[in-house]
């Protein structure tokens, strides 16, 4: 253990440590989880945030290689979920006492869709007197659109680089200026300086990625002095041109459990941010986010999107909780919760230390 300490805690981790430690198996890894769970005991005690995950829209300009609602899949069906069933499901995260709201949604880039966004914004903050905290996790926009969401009342944004290495970026999205990576990080950058917190995240186990490629995104990570992360395993959809390299995937177990190195060494270099156990965690493995928790994770973020639209927002295979009822998901969340060893800050916003600690 202490070995591992002198390797971790030094200011300028090598890519070759990261690679070794995301190799790493048997006692090794377990002396990793065992390392990022008392970093996290040590700067965030053992509470869990949950967020509200409303997915807004698959309606999406965007042709990502990966992704199951890419505009070029012809065979689903579109929605936008309207402002009622919004506001509806704002409050039902209200009265169960989750303190924030994440607003995800295809990328949809024009006037009418930004008012609308700003708009649910300003009624979901009449609620409770600005109870609920918002993350918007809405792609690429205008840094006035940006602007005008965080003049509202959002004060969390998301978007992830997908992979930090621009090559591996190129090879998952075509090649024009919607998908620019450049146009990316800008866009990261314009989140940051408007003052959002600012979360990225990547997605582990992609054809054509390599160890020294998520060493290399927990660096840009740490580079870009995230507040917060939401990273998960990559999970092949059919109807996406990406399914062509499945082969070259490592089986959902091994994706699953570098997932989980990933989160722990994250935790471990950035250790007072917010990281999620993400849904993807849990189609992989039924108690893939508790498993998250136990390695350093601490945000999770139940579905409140109304039920009707769940089997549209198919990002990949075998999502889970696509039938399942809000309140379900809250009661058989909190007992899940409970058996890791965390409990649960209702009613908070639950940002992260080290976004407090930037004021
Ligand atoms: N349209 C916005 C937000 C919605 S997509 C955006 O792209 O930023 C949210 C995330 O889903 C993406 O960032 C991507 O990392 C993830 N995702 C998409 N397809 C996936 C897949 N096949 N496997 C795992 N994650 C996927
Ligand atoms: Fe659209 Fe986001 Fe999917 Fe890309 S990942 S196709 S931007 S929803």
């Amino acid at each position: 253990m202490n070995e591992l300490k002198s390797i971790l805690e030094t200011n300028s981790i090598s890519v070759s440590d990261l690679v070794s430690l995301l190799k790493s198996n048997g006692q090794q890894q377990q002396q990793l989880f065992q390392y990022a769970s008392e970093v996290k005991k040590m700067h965030l005690g053992n509470k869990v945030f949950f967020r509200g995950l409303i997915e807004y829209s698959n309606i999406c300009r965007k042709d990502c290689y990966y992704c199951g609602v890419r505009q070029s899949n012809k065979t689903i069906k579109r929605y936008q979920v309207s402002d009622i069933e919004v506001l509806q499901a704002a409050n039902l995260a209200y009265t169960q006492g989750f303190g924030s709201l994440v607003i995800q949604s295809g990328e949809t880039e024009n006037k009418t869709f930004s008012r609308k966004i700003e708009k649910l914004i300003n009624q979901i903050k009449t609620i409770g007197n600005g109870a609920l905290g918002i993350t918007l996790s809405c792609g690429e926009q205008s840094e006035d659109t940006y602007k005008r969401w965080f003049d509202a009342g959002a004060h969390r944004y998301l978007l992830r680089i997908e992979s930090s290495n621009e090559q591996l970026y190129r090879k998952i999205h075509p090649q024009n200026k919607k998908h620019d990576f450049r146009k990316r990080i800008d866009a990261l950058y314009s989140l940051k300086s408007i003052g959002y917190q600012l979360g990225t995240g990547v997605m582990i186990g992609l054809p054509f990625q390599t160890h020294e490629d998520l060493a290399n995104d927990l660096l840009f990570f740490k580079e870009l002095d995230i507040d917060m992360a939401g990273m998960g395993p990559y999970i092949e959809h059919k109807q996406t041109p990406l399914y062509a390299y499945r082969d070259l995937l490592l089986p959902l177990h091994e994706r699953f459990q570098l997932s989980l190195k990933m989160i722990a060494l994250l935790r471990i270099i950035m250790k007072d941010i917010n990281i999620a156990a993400t849904t993807a965690m849990q189609a992989i493995d039924a108690e893939g986010r508790e498993k998250a928790l136990l390695v350093g994770a601490n945000v999770i973020m139940p579905n409140i999107t109304p039920l009707k639209y769940r089997e549209d927002y198919l990002l990949y295979e075998d999502k889970p909780c696509v039938d399942e009822e809000a309140d379900a998901c809250k009661n058989c969340l909190e007992a899940r919760i409970h058996r890791t060893g965390n409990t649960i800050g209702y009613n908070e916003w639950g940002d992260s230390p080290h976004s407090m600690r930037k004021k």
